[in-house]
């Protein structure tokens, strides 16, 4: 019962239920749908839940108050442990896990560990175990290149690098590096033949947003027009390089008034111009939400929060190895040891801004996924009739 009543105080007073305007309908039926829901899932089995970051905990460089009260509600006083299975999945990344959990203990003041948080380009490791050991060219703001050995890419290199290895294939870029007398960046496509017959770019990787559309863009189309060797002949039987980008995203929120042009955006242009100067459609495989390949991470680990919380029956937790220790889960990609376990949640809310994102992947995820939409603060102001979030509540942005 007591963990009814949290749940139905967070949907109460930390996300405000929405109403007014058009959407008021969907307020009230959100708002009912998450109390129905709450006590369903406290009536059988708890619940869990997953929280998006942009636009939902956070606006640009900004914690929300409301929050901060709604992580406060599951957690225990003093911060330290979650009282419910929880997880923190967004299509953002640039960072490690690692780092991405110290920031987000230090933006709503509870302890928040590596095991519970899934980045857009977390699912991507599993790529590691075909690509380890050829040369990658990746794509991205932030610390791409760092993540990327992380997650056990041997040969990577940035579009930086490679920019700077044939400045005439971008004429228009700007080099701020060079600008300021920074040319200590090692050019792997000079050292170690990166981008050249004898080692071609076997993929390309775009882990985050990139910055500079003109340079990336170009660069990228040369790499996947000339079969990974930019600058080159490749030979008729080279292989095709593929795109993978870590999520879709056309539209993300900060704290300016009006969506902002996220990945997808960027990946539109790619595939517009590839097709246009090709013939030939774009080969991108996507990863992120709404896609499954995240939800199946995040079940991995609140599976494991489930069972370090005694909250799986222990015959079901021997059929999961390596899963009942609640250590380096975020190092798990296989979905495979979750076929036949029972759920031990009565509902998994995922709460997200963004209804082509958010709202889609959890609806695609099905039961006990449940999808909440927070309008407001993010990129949604109302409930979406496309992608129709299970239940919606409007942030208390200004408190
Ligand atoms: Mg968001």
């Amino acid at each position: 019962m007591r963990r009814c009543q949290a749940l139905v105080r967070l949907a109460g007073s930390a996300l405000g239920p929405e109403s007014g305007g058009s959407g008021g309908k969907h307020a009230a039926a959100g708002a009912a749908s998450l109390a129905r829901l709450s006590s369903t899932a406290t009536d059988c089995q708890p619940p869990a839940f997953v929280f998006d970051i942009d636009g939902v905990l956070i606006q640009g460089r900004r914690t929300l108050p409301a929050a901060k009260r709604a992580l406060a509600k599951l957690y225990s006083p003093d911060g330290s442990q979650p009282l419910y299975p929880l997880a923190f999945l967004t299509n953002g990344g640039g960072v490690t896990e690692c780092f991405k959990a110290h920031q987000l203990s230090e933006w709503l003041g509870v302890n928040v560990q590596q095991s519970q948080v899934v980045l857009s380009h977390t699912p991507m490791r599993q790529l590691a175990a075909m690509y380890a050991d050829q040369p990658v060219l990746v794509a991205g703001r932030g610390q791409v290149q760092d993540v990327m050995h992380r997650y056990g890419f041997r040969h990577v290199l940035n579009l930086r690098q490679l920019a700077r290895a044939m400045p005439a294939a971008v004429p228009f870029h700007e080099d701020q590096g060079l600008v300021s007398g920074r040319t200590d960046l090692p050019c792997y496509t000079k050292t170690l033949k990166y981008g050249s017959p004898e080692h071609p770019i076997s993929a390309v990787m775009v882990l985050t947003d990139p910055s500079d559309w003109y340079r990336d863009l170009q660069l990228i189309t040369d790499v996947l027009l000339s079969r990974g060797m930019p600058g080159h002949t490749s030979p008729p039987d080279a292989p095709p390089v593929a795109v993978y980008f870590s999520n879709p995203d056309l539209l993300w929120a900060n704290e300016f008034s009006a969506p902002r042009f996220g990945q997808g955006a960027f990946a539109a242009c790619l595939e517009t111009l590839y097709e246009k100067v090709s013939g030939q459609p774009l080969n991108a495989h996507f990863f992120g939400k709404p896609h499954a390949a995240p939800y199946r991470l995040a079940e991995e680990l609140l599976l494991a929060q489930a069972a370090a919380l005694g909250l799986v029956p222990p015959t079901a937790e021997a059929a999961l190895p390596g899963l009942d220790s609640g250590a380096e889960l975020a190092a798990q990609t296989s979905t495979a040891a979750l076929d036949g376990i029972p759920w031990p949640f009565g509902a998994i809310y995922a709460v997200g801004d963004n209804p082509a994102a958010d709202v889609r992947g959890a609806n695609a995820a099905g039961s006990p996924w449940v999808s909440v939409l927070v309008t407001k603060t993010g990129v949604a102001r109302q409930n979406c009739a496309v992608d129709c979030a299970q239940a919606s509540c409007k942030v208390r942005a200004a408190m």
